[in-house]
């Protein structure tokens, strides 16, 4: 007989793999609570690149050879949204608490598909959080999925089902010759037209409103463009409303556009990705006003909640016609009274994953442990952060702010020293593109740039709960010190 440890994948002595265990948590936590010291990223030399080409390995190399590989190759480079000088994009940095809830996740190994399982439970208490957070009904059903670009998908194909009917499933979209049509501001996030396309609506069913100086999708253009569709044969059907834009963290008026739904009849949709948790800060959700008359709401929990990658959410007020539009019969999928397969509805009835990991757990972790409060003070703390950083650069005549500060954005520029505001455009426009490369090569903070108005902007996305006001000291002073430079050359 072969020995039995080559037919299982568990170790021969498990003290050891325990203790190793144990130095790779000593590891990661080090490196957690050391995070500052570092630089926010740094680009991987290309010994470290030439790592991950190496062919496939046929043989077995030991785990703490593996983890030393991990620390010297894959941790010192990751884009650094963990780090508080990253400001980059709009992302979460994450917590201890998460990153152990991770780890007894992976230690279930639960397939949260469905079936009779306290894991599955854990997922639909969330969704009873998030009901009462946006005060939806009991009727409301709700999925963790990858993130808000799926969550968006998700809402859009509900918001077809509702319009067409569950037939336009078997019979594809041609129902009656309806053309149906979309409406989102201009400042939508790109995977709204995505979920368009796949949906098989195609981009061109989206329409795209223009936003005024606040950021906020023209309701008077909205109007006209309704009324001109059905004048043109077309059947209106839905709208996205923004709270949070990507660029700017702009918030659509929402009770605005929860009027126009109800009165159009349309489906009301709010991609909430960036700032529909901010119903968790008591200064924040006024600013969501109408968000809570939403037909459905796709948010993530990875963004301003700091929930560990990945954990996007997708909530419908009509959890039958969320239903309608995924559940599927299947032999092997058989629902019982009793039994493993008792306890339907299961989350593969709301979605197009059957198979999914076990993104509640954490949630529900982060959630009990720091507890909704918490979590709403350190969203609070980044609009203050932001608002802090906006004054300053209000009060520096060698800068512009580019964009009203909404949330916990801040779009602004360069625009050269006392006295000698730089007046090319395009020199502008490269001067701060050079700035913000500069400054993430440099290693000490991490903005994007964004184009506001044909203006090329640096932009800084405050998410993280570990950036403090000297994070923000220490990227504008470097900007500061980086145009004087530019602008002398
Ligand atoms: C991040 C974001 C998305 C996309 O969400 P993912 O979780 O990255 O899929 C959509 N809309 C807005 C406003 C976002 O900020």
């Amino acid at each position: 007989m072969q020995n039995q440890s080559e037919h299982t994948l568990d170790p021969d002595n498990w003290d050891d793999m325990r203790a190793q265990g144990h130095r790779m948590l000593d590891d990661i936590f080090d490196h957690m609570q050391r995070l500052n010291d570092g630089p926010v990223w740094q680009p991987a030399p290309a010994e470290v690149r030439q790592v991950f080409k190496e062919a496939l390995p046929k043989t077995q190399t030991g785990l703490d050879q593996v983890h030393r590989s991990f620390l010297r190759n894959i941790l010192p480079y990751a884009i650094g949204n963990a780090h508080p000088g990253f400001m980059g994009w709009v992302q979460g940095g994450g917590t201890p608490v998460g990153m152990l809830a991770e780890m007894l996740a992976a230690g279930i190994n639960a397939n949260v598909g469905g079936r009779d399982q306290i894991p599955v439970e854990v997922e639909r208490q969330v969704v009873r959080w998030v009901r009462e957070l946006f005060s939806f009904p009991d009727t409301a059903s709700g999925i963790f999925v990858t993130g808000t670009s799926l969550a968006n998908l998700i809402g859009v194909l509900v918001a077809r089902t509702s319009a067409l009917g569950t037939d336009a499933r078997k019979t594809g979209l041609r129902v009656n010759g309806t053309r149906l049509v979309a409406y989102a501001s201009k400042a939508a996030h790109g995977c709204v037209t995505q979920a368009m396309d796949l949906s098989g609506l195609g981009i061109d069913a989206l329409r795209s409103i223009p936003f005024t100086r606040h950021g906020e999708i023209d309701l008077d253009i909205l109007q006209s463009t309704i009324e001109h569709d059905r004048e043109n044969g077309y059947t209106p059907f839905l709208i996205v409303g923004n709270a949070g834009t990507v660029d700017t963290g702009a918030v659509d008026n929402l009770s605005a556009l929860a009027d126009v739904a109800q009165r159009e009849k349309l489906w009301f949709h709010v991609d909430g990705a960036y700032g529909a948790l901010g119903m968790l800060a008591p200064d924040v959700a006024p600013r969501l006003s109408g968000i809570e008359r939403a037909d459905s709401i796709a948010f993530d929990f990875h963004k301003w909640a700091q929930i560990q990658y990945d954990a996007g959410f997708i909530l419908v007020r009509d959890g039958s016609m969320h239903y309608d539009t995924f559940a599927s019969p299947a032999a092997y999928l058989q629902r019982e009274t009793r039994g493993m397969a008792a306890n339907s509805p299961w989350p593969c009835d709301f979605g197009p994953d059957l198979s999914r990991g076990f993104r509640a757990l954490k949630t529900w972790f982060a959630i009990k442990t720091y507890g909704a409060e918490r979590l709403g003070k350190v969203i609070s703390g980044t609009c203050a952060l932001a608002r802090y950083l906006g004054n300053r650069i209000q009060d520096d005549t060698r800068l512009e702010l580019l964009a009203p500060v909404s949330l916990s954005i801040v779009c602004f520029r360069y625009r050269g020293q006392d006295g000698s505001a730089i007046t090319d455009p395009a020199r502008l426009d490269r001067i701060n593109n050079d700035i913000v490369i500069a400054l993430q090569e440099s290693g000490i903070a991490a903005p994007s740039t964004t184009i506001i108005d044909g203006r090329l902007a640096i932009r800084v996305a405050l998410f993280n709960h570990r950036t403090n006001a000297t994070h923000i000291d220490a990227m504008l002073n470097a900007v500061l010190e980086l145009g004087a430079e530019a602008a002398r050359s």
